[in-house]
């Protein structure tokens, strides 16, 4: 029987989460009614009042909130509650300039925490578990995050931050680390370390579980790191806008998705150029709408995270909760090929599809006098063809491009983020 930390919460069945889902909407949207920007936003989106939210499916009535909201908003204009109950604040800055800010009130906070001890308990920890964090505490939201979720676990906390790789070993091998956040890119780093130690050094013995957020990674990564440091990686979820690290989800020892608390947020799967909501099983974008939160709630947020809905259906752990894919990569990485929209994740979906075929490929698009050309590099076994590969894209994407079938270690590796697509231009 795997742990659960909030079994009521996590096994609540469809039929109670839709009521949970409906009043935590009408109540958020009557909390924001309250705050002029907010409401500003919702009248101009066609929202005449707080009661024009009847049933879940009006949710589709309301407007989307983007990033550009929250930095029209900084510093505080989204706050919904008496400046005195605010407790912490984080911040994001982006590539752009204008930060977002995510303020929190002391349920907030518990409720942060909350999110933070379903997914550490998801990873298998437990109270006395050595837990070491190294992210930033600070102003970015990872820290503190994991910080919150450890108190509210009754987890022995590391509070290491980023940095230092020697200290951070010594420190995972003094407590008898079981544990560890940090971004995927770093764990090479940390592997690095460890395989210019002595013999018999080399190992972290007690290490069994990495939770890696904010960037994406490969199976192959993922299979790399469980090998070389015996461990069990999962992939968490969050950003500043939904309230940080750990508040939208994270996969179980099934690794069959990644578990959103329904009970605290509403997913849709929109289509990034219509607005549309999408079906389940299609990619397009991800809009959380919180239900609980009470300094700054959000409502259909557009994270600009390409996903899909994987399922709805009750997981071998139990949850009943819906499962999120992993997060393939941003909108913009969208591409357009002959007025067909697709993701590298999609191509990445249907190249598995095909026996023999292996985990490293490439989407090159060519575009001369306004045509696209896209080629399809990807390495497979012998007896494997560059028409069968082409084909099966063409069935599974919508369009026919050119497949090139390379033998394995043939195509450029790179660490962390694969670049997976590479434009030209050839006129
Ligand atoms: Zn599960």
């Amino acid at each position: 029987m795997m742990g659960m930390w909030n079994r009521a919460a996590e096994t609540m069945s469809r039929d109670e989460l839709a009521k949970v889902q409906l009043e935590g909407l009408r109540k958020s949207l009557r909390r924001v009614w309250g705050n002029e920007f907010y409401r500003t936003r919702l009248q101009a989106g066609g929202v005449a009042s707080p009661e024009d939210v009847q049933s879940l499916a009006d949710l589709e009535k309301l407007p989307f909130f983007t990033k550009d909201d929250f930095r029209e908003a900084y510093p505080l204009k989204m706050n919904c509650v008496d400046r005195r109950d605010l407790l912490e604040f984080h911040m994001s800055s982006g590539s752009t300039g204008t930060p977002v800010v995510m303020a929190y009130t002391k349920n907030d906070l518990l409720q942060w925490a909350e999110c933070m001890a379903r997914c550490l308990t998801m990873a298998g920890l437990e109270k006395g578990d050595a837990f070491q964090i190294m992210p930033t505490f600070g102003l970015f939201n990872g820290g503190f995050g994991c910080y919150h979720g450890c108190r509210k676990a009754g987890l022995f906390c590391v509070p290491a931050s980023s940095g230092n790789t020697e200290r951070q070993i010594r420190l995972m091998k003094d407590f008898k680390v079981k544990g560890f956040c940090s971004v995927v890119s770093y764990v090479p780093r940390i592997i690095e370390k460890l395989d210019a130690l002595p013999e018999g050094e080399r190992d972290l013995p007690s290490l069994k579980v990495g939770i890696f957020g904010s960037e994406t990674f490969s199976d192959e990564t993922r299979r790399r790191i469980e090998s070389r440091l015996g461990i069990e990686c999962f992939d968490i979820y969050g950003m500043t806008e939904t309230g940080g690290i750990g508040t939208t989800g994270q996969d179980c020892r099934c690794h069959a998705g990644l578990h959103v608390f329904e009970d605290q947020y509403i997913t849709e799967v929109i289509d990034p150029v219509t607005g549309k909501v999408l079906p389940d099983g299609e990619y397009g974008e991800l809009v959380f709408t919180s239900l609980t939160r009470e300094a700054m709630p959000i409502l259909r947020y557009r994270t600009h995270d390409i996903c899909r809905i994987l399922t709805r259906e009750t997981c071998a752990c139990g949850r009943t909760s819906l499962r999120i894919d992993r997060i393939t990569g941003r909108t913009d990485d969208m591409l357009i090929v002959k007025g067909v929209n697709f993701y590298p994740r999609q191509v990445e979906q249907a190249l598995m599809e095909i026996p023999g075929v292996k985990d490293e490929f490439q989407i090159i698009l060519e575009e001369r006098h306004g045509i696209t050309d896209v080629t399809v590099n990807v390495e497979a076994e012998p007896g494997v063809t560059g028409h069968t590969v082409a084909k099966h894209l063409k069935e599974r994407l919508g369009f026919l491009p050119k497949g090139e079938v390379f033998p394995v270690g043939a195509l450029p590796r790179n660490e962390g983020k694969a670049k997976r697509v590479i434009k030209r231009r050839l006129d």
